[in-house]
């Protein structure tokens, strides 16, 4: 019985590595040897930057050996290391609510499971795939101490005092029957050069080598250490030495991913600033992406040193799905993490990367349908939060940003939209709400649909945010810019262009009704007027044009907001509608509430509002329907 239990979200962890990613167990030695990676990184980082941990003589390196016989594979750096309670925390826990969430997404159905776990970066744990026991030794560098920590990957594991002489960390896997296939000098070997050829530091290999004598003889055997890897940082070559697999591989261990990326851009700067830049848009959306403790996924390096990967400002959020490597030669190594993000030269080189990532976007979505099509898919939402937070990013950004649309299949961009325009046409129109279907058969949208006026479909909850801020959007051409107002369709004002409905008198005759309706209704409702936009229903709700729409305060409830003030709708009825029209020579007061509530209700269901009463609409429906 091991003394200390695993975090709950660890044991479930475990069981699904086990249980979905069997085919694929080999990666548990990229997982090891990136750890070991990341360890020496982080060590190198210090012997240059902290006074402290100057005097460590540093000669990084990853050492592996296996045993045959015995059946152990290990894994060894002289990295960082970690202390007795890093061993708890790294080892036994899961520290961020976005990997945490992640897990409480599991169904326990291996299929949809692995489908899952494909984006997610499995770590240590996956040595458990092979081996039944594992042990990890280790000391912190800089202290005297080393621990021992031991586990069956069941329930817990146990940790004891060690020793070991340098710093660093010792993996070592006792291997089970099935595993026994990696105690072999060339798996390791084609494993390694298939999926970590390009860890910056060496890699080395020690195996025993039978010796022969002159007639062919076995007589003993010497042992040999090679180095297995080419070990020099992949975004410091030249782009034409490297083919398209070094790059993937690179990308499968820098963002642990199984996948392929969707696409690459490797850029080396000369000029004023001197830089390389490598990044990677993977084929799925990071797991954590809408997560506020999300990992960054670029890394930041000096002159090959390792500074950070854990800089949430080293790109813009909206970018925080992109995978890579910034490694400049103009700042100084011992630069602070802490003042990164005001440095000039950082600034420059963000913003650079910036314009050459949106650059490739455009590049794409020109050039590639298909790569586009999975590029709108995962990523359109995080292009949307670009267009509210990033103002500089904003014109090339209007022009990424895909919608669903009334007036085409797939997605619509506002040039699209533009294009189709009717000539007289003012404004570009949209619809917002939580459920597409909802929406396209919206009331609202019966006249445009009647005039033939295309409307944008926006049914991702922050639309309602951005597409307001935004306000409008400009084509350029050569000699001219045109500019058009981006407009909601529930929305006092929207409806300017569709022109009066009927005539002066029907309006006149129709007017006393508006007023009883508003009596009627109190202070349910905003206003009520005559609607120019319906053609087939009764009634619709819009908002003020300085009001957030309803269905936007009830999401900013639903997302916990109390200071909300109460929304109120703007009743729209439809004069030539028959139930409408009925209420002019309506006399019974009783009658006519029942009426204007169920208009009112009604409206609001169609827009998917919650009513506060369903059970009040449901009476007065009833005692309609039975009249
Ligand atoms: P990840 O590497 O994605 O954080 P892992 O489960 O592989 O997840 O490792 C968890 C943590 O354990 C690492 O973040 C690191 O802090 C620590 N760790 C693992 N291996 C080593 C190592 N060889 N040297 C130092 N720390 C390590």
């Amino acid at each position: 019985m091991a003394q200390r239990q695993f975090q709950t979200e660890v044991s479930k962890l475990l069981h699904l590595i086990i249980h979905s990613l069997y085919s694929n167990r080999e990666i548990f030695l990229r997982e090891l040897v990136s750890n070991a990676s990341d360890a020496l990184d982080k060590l190198k980082y210090l012997t240059v930057a902290d006074e402290n941990y100057k005097a460590i003589a540093f000669d990084p390196r990853i050492d592996l050996s296996f045993n045959k016989e015995a059946k152990t594979l290990t894994v060894s750096d002289n990295g960082i290391g970690m202390n007795e309670q890093e061993l708890i925390e790294s080892l036994g826990t899961i520290a961020r609510s976005g990997t945490r969430s992640f897990l409480e997404k599991l169904t326990a159905d291996a299929k949809k499971d692995s489908n899952l776990i494909g984006q997610f970066g499995v770590g240590f744990y996956s040595a458990f795939m092979v081996a039944g026991t594992i042990e990890v030794i280790s000391r912190k560098a800089g202290e005297d101490a080393a621990w021992k920590w031991t586990s069956d990957g069941k329930e817990g594991y146990d940790i004891e005092s060690a020793s070991r002489d340098t710093q660093g960390t010792t993996v070592t896997l006792y291997l089970t029957d099935e595993g026994a296939e990696y105690a072999n000098r060339w798996s390791i070997e084609d494993i390694i050069k298939r999926y970590s050829n390009h860890v910056a530091f060496p890699i080395y290999l020690t195996y025993d080598e039978k010796e022969y004598d002159d007639k062919g003889k076995e007589k003993g055997s010497v042992t040999k250490t090679d180095r297995i890897n080419s070990g020099t940082a992949l975004w410091r070559r030249a782009k034409a030495e490297l083919k398209h697999e070094d790059y993937v591989e690179f990308f499968k261990q820098l963002g642990h991913d199984d996948d392929e990326p969707l696409f690459y851009i490797h850029t080396k700067a000369e000029g004023t600033l001197e830089y390389t830049t490598l990044f990677y848009v993977p084929k799925k959306a990071p797991f954590d992406v809408f997560h506020v403790d999300y990992k960054p996924g670029v890394k930041l390096y000096v002159k090959r040193v390792f500074i950070t990967d854990d800089d949430k400002e080293l790109m813009p959020t909206w970018l925080r799905f992109v995978r890579g490597v910034i490694d400049s030669e103009d700042l100084p190594l011992n630069v602070s993490r802490e003042i990164l993000q005001q440095n000039k030269v950082l600034v420059n080189i963000k913003n650079a990367s910036v314009k050459k990532l949106l650059a490739e976007f455009k590049s794409i979505a020109e050039n590639d349908k298909e790569k586009w099509g999975v590029f709108i898919q995962e990523y359109n939402r995080l292009l949307k939060e670009g267009l509210y937070q990033d103002w500089g990013s904003r014109d090339a950004l209007l022009d990424l940003v895909r919608f669903k649309s009334t007036a085409a299949e797939g997605w619509t961009s506002f040039a699209d939209y533009v294009s189709r325009m009717k000539s007289d046409q003012k404004y570009i129109y949209y619809i917002t709400g939580d459920n597409e279907k909802t929406l396209r058969s919206s009331p609202l949208l019966e006249a445009y649909t009647a005039k033939g006026i295309e409307v944008l479909i926006m049914d991702d909850e922050i639309d309602d945010i951005v597409i307001p801020a935004i306000g409008r959007y400009a084509k350029k051409t050569d000699d001219a810019t045109s500019e058009w107002e981006i407009k909601a369709v529930n929305r006092a004002g929207a409806d300017e262009e569709l022109g009066e409905k009927g005539d002066k008198e029907a309006e006149k005759a129709i007017q006393p009704v508006i007023e009883k309706l508003k009596k009627a209704l109190g202070d349910k409702v905003k206003d009520v007027k005559l609607s120019r936009r319906l053609h087939d229903s009764p009634s619709c709700i819009v908002a003020d044009e300085s009001d957030p729409t309803m269905q936007m305060a009830q999401m900013l409830k639903a997302m916990g907001r109390t200071d909300m003030p109460e929304i109120k709708p703007i009743l729209e009825v439809n004069g030539d509608h028959p139930i409408v029209a009925a209420l002019k020579t309506c006399g019974d007061e009783a009658y006519f509430e029942d009426v204007a509530i169920v208009l009112l209700d009604q409206a609001l269901l169609v827009e998917g509002i919650k009513l506060k009463d369903s059970a009040d609409f449901v009476k007065r429906l009833n005692k309609l329907l039975s009249k």
